[in-house]
């Protein structure tokens, strides 16, 4: 079966062609798809024959609402999305006063294992569909009547062990008439994987590159991600200097504050000196208590944002938004997971 809403404007009009179509037919079925269409019976511009035959040749996967959550405190939105195949993932909407973010998911699970993650625990499903991650972007607006204007990779699930199908999803949210959401509003996250850092330097999108750090230093590091033991964190500062020279562009170091772990100031040093020579930004976020994890939230962050900012350095602190409705990472899902286990709520 033929995806087409993972094809760019480009490669549906190829593939309707060669099904004997005119040429502007491919303009046609991608603003569908764009804006929202859950059935080829919905495209009323074209001919009935077409749409049949659409049918039985193509497949749609847009994601049904399994659980939605909203926050009394600050009206973020949380999406447990069924997906086609019965898998869950989710999605958050933030309202930030620079615009409404949505914060998506680019696998089903992830295998990277950072010790800290809710996403990771019970490991990697499979990889996300581009249709699938614009779907989370597409739908969480219809769904809330919100305009989404930015985007951020830092659901579930690592972007640079799915690149292919997250730079098709980059191409396709950011095309003029789709979504239209500039890069320069998308951020991108990874946990250092070198070869996705240095293939995106070398496309050099306009996207912000952030950089799940938790920690300078190798003992450190290796002991809460376990990536560090493939990609050192040496190699990893390297790297981000390699993509600052040939982007020129900031990058945002994530940095979630552990208890006894991360958090001494010889550690604040550490990053100032290993981000000698570009303009890194640190955000420092509080630990989300994962039940499974034996880490802790520091109560050092004011001291060690005071110690980053000394170097000379900016250091901000993540205001945590949903913080009644399970809305960081892999939570939900997890609980979904639990409760199916148990024999009732959502498939996942
Ligand atoms: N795999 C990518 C993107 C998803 S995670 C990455 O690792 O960057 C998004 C961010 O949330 C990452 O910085 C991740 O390390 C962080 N995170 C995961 N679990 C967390 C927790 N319990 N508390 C605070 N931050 C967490």
């Amino acid at each position: 079966m033929i995806d087409l809403k993972s094809m760019t404007l480009q490669e549906i009009t190829d593939t309707l062609k060669a099904m004997g179509e005119p040429a502007f037919r491919g303009k046609q079925v991608f603003t569908w798809l764009h804006k929202g269409a859950r059935s080829f019976d919905e495209m009323s511009n074209l001919s009935k024959a077409l749409r049949e035959k659409l049918k039985t040749e193509c497949i749609l996967t847009p994601p049904q609402v399994a659980r939605k959550q909203v926050s009394r405190q600050d009206g973020t939105v949380k999406y447990l999305w069924e997906l086609a195949d019965g898998n869950c993932i989710e999605t958050v909407l933030m309202r930030y006063h620079h615009g409404n973010t949505v914060c998506i998911s680019t696998q089903v699970g992830c295998r990277m294992g950072c010790a800290f993650c809710a996403s990771t625990i019970a490991g990697k499903l499979r990889d996300l569909t581009p249709a699938e991650m614009l779907d989370q972007v597409l739908f969480t607006q219809l769904d809330s009547g919100l305009e989404i204007s930015n985007i951020v990779l830092m659901g579930i699930g690592e972007p640079t062990d799915n690149l292919d199908n997250v730079l098709k999803f980059l191409e396709l949210v950011n095309h003029p008439d789709g979504m239209n959401i500039g890069m320069r509003h998308i951020s991108l996250s990874t946990c250092g994987v070198i070869p996705g850092i240095d293939r995106l330097a070398e496309l050099g999108l306009q996207l912000t590159l952030s950089v799940s750090l938790h920690a300078p230093d190798n003992e450190t590091r290796s002991k809460i991600m376990p990536v560090n033991r493939a990609y050192d964190v040496n190699q990893l500062f390297d790297a981000c200097h390699r993509y600052f020279k040939k982007t020129g562009r900031r990058i945002s170091f994530e940095y979630a504050m552990i208890d006894g772990v991360n958090d001494n100031d010889w550690q604040a040093d550490l990053i100032a000196k290993k981000l000698k020579g570009m303009p890194g930004h640190v955000n420092l976020i509080p630990l989300n208590d994962v039940v499974e994890s034996p880490f802790k939230p520091s109560k050092r962050t004011p001291a060690f944002q005071r110690r980053l900012e000394a170097h000379g350095l900016t250091a901000t602190v993540r205001r945590s938004l949903g913080g009644d409705i399970d809305a960081s990472c892999g939570q939900l899902r997890r609980k979904a997971m639990e409760e199916q286990q148990k024999g009732d709520g959502v498939r996942c």
